[in-house]
């Protein structure tokens, strides 16, 4: 390997190190490092490495707490409800994960709701193992206010994101994950960090003013939601799904101002799991690969998830290539 490629195996023990290092607990770090690395692996820049700086930024504001142990409470027959104790949220999804399955299992569909949770990742990796053991798994995350609503002057949802995923047989699982804003927070950092600017209709400035500038944007600005009024509307519905019946903060109500340093949104995550497979006579394993023929045959060449199962597929080949100011940051970080 060329000496800027590292494995899969190797980055993950490097993240690993450098969020022990900065006081992370082993049962933390390790949801985390695998999310982070997860994201490099199968190229979505926005949310790997370019991330692991402001982890690390925000243990050391003390905005969350990388030794949390969450609370997980049996709630109903198809409820379970996580409280993250101010802890990362992958953590909180994992202690919680075999009870939402076994719920899903037994009554055929099961919801957790986790509050008190730092999401600063992709969603994706939260769903896709749930669609591999056979689940439709729907998760909605809200963040610190960061977007405007649709007719709105000053922001108040994050640009929350949500994820869908949905099993296959004999092929990888469908899976889609995309912020509510026009652009990731995450892309607009890699603009500003490029010299890049955005193309129109993305985001405003602090005056309200819309802006092509990401550091006007980063800087007291807002995103724009995606679809107008329609994408509005679902961020909405984010925002209550994940923030009011989670008992999770709302993006409005975010204080990670008051910890210099910080950068992820303390808000909350629901997680709806349904077995298509309890559901008599649907024939969903036959019937979705019908679906998945009709769009093939309607000129679909690619679906959602195919580029990160293909680049995925590369970097546990190959290794995953890091660039000169990758490597300075990961040596710093450990330093
Ligand atoms: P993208 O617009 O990059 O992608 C959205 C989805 O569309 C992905 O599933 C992607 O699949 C799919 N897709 C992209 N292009 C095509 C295409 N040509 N044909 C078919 N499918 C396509 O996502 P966003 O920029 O909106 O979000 C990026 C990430 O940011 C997400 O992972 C999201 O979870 C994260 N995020 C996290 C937040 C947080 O608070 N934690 C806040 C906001 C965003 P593929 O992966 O294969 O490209």
């Amino acid at each position: 390997m060329p000496p800027q490629t590292v494995s899969v195996d190797a980055l993950l023990d490097l993240v690993t190190r450098v969020l022990l290092r900065h006081g992370a607990s082993a049962s933390n770090v390790a949801p985390v490092a695998e999310t982070i690395v997860a994201a490099e692996r199968d190229g979505s820049a926005s949310h790997g490495l370019l991330r692991l700086p402001g982890y690390v930024a925000t243990l050391k504001s003390g905005w969350v707490d990388g030794r949390a142990v969450p609370v997980v409470t049996d709630a109903a027959p198809g409820l379970v409800v996580t409280d993250a104790a101010n802890g990362f949220a992958q953590p909180a999804l994992r202690t919680s994960a075999a009870l939402l399955r076994e719920k899903a299992r037994s009554q055929g569909i099961a919801a957790l709701a986790i509050r008190s949770s730092h999401h600063f990742a992709a969603v994706w990796p939260d769903i896709e193992p749930f669609a591999a053991d056979g689940f439709i798994a729907l998760a909605l995350v809200n963040g610190r206010r960061r977007m405007v609503v649709y007719d709105g002057k000053r922001k108040v949802l994050g640009t929350s994101p949500m994820g869908f995923a949905c099993p296959r047989t004999g092929k990888p699982p469908l899976v889609w994950d995309q912020a509510s804003s026009v652009m990731a927070q995450g892309d607009v950092l890699l603009a500003a960090q490029r010299g890049e600017m955005l193309p129109e209709g993305v985001g405003l400035d602090a005056d309200g003013n819309p802006t092509t500038d990401p550091r006007v944007l980063l800087d007291g600005g807002s995103a724009l939601p995606f679809g107008d009024h329609k994408g509005s509307s679902i961020a909405l519905m984010i925002e209550v799904m994940a923030g009011a019946l989670t008992g999770g903060c709302f993006g409005f109500e975010d204080r990670s101002a008051e910890y210099p340093g910080a950068q992820t949104s303390k808000a909350g995550q629901t997680v709806i799991l349904i077995d298509p497979s309890r559901v008599r006579g649907n024939r969903y394993f036959e019937r979705i690969e019908s679906l998945f023929a009709a769009l093939s045959e309607s000129g679909v060449t690619r679906l959602p998830a195919d580029r990160r199962y293909a680049r995925r597929e590369r970097s546990l080949r190959d290794g995953i290539v890091l660039s000169d100011r990758q490597r300075a940051q990961l040596d710093e970080l450990l330093a």
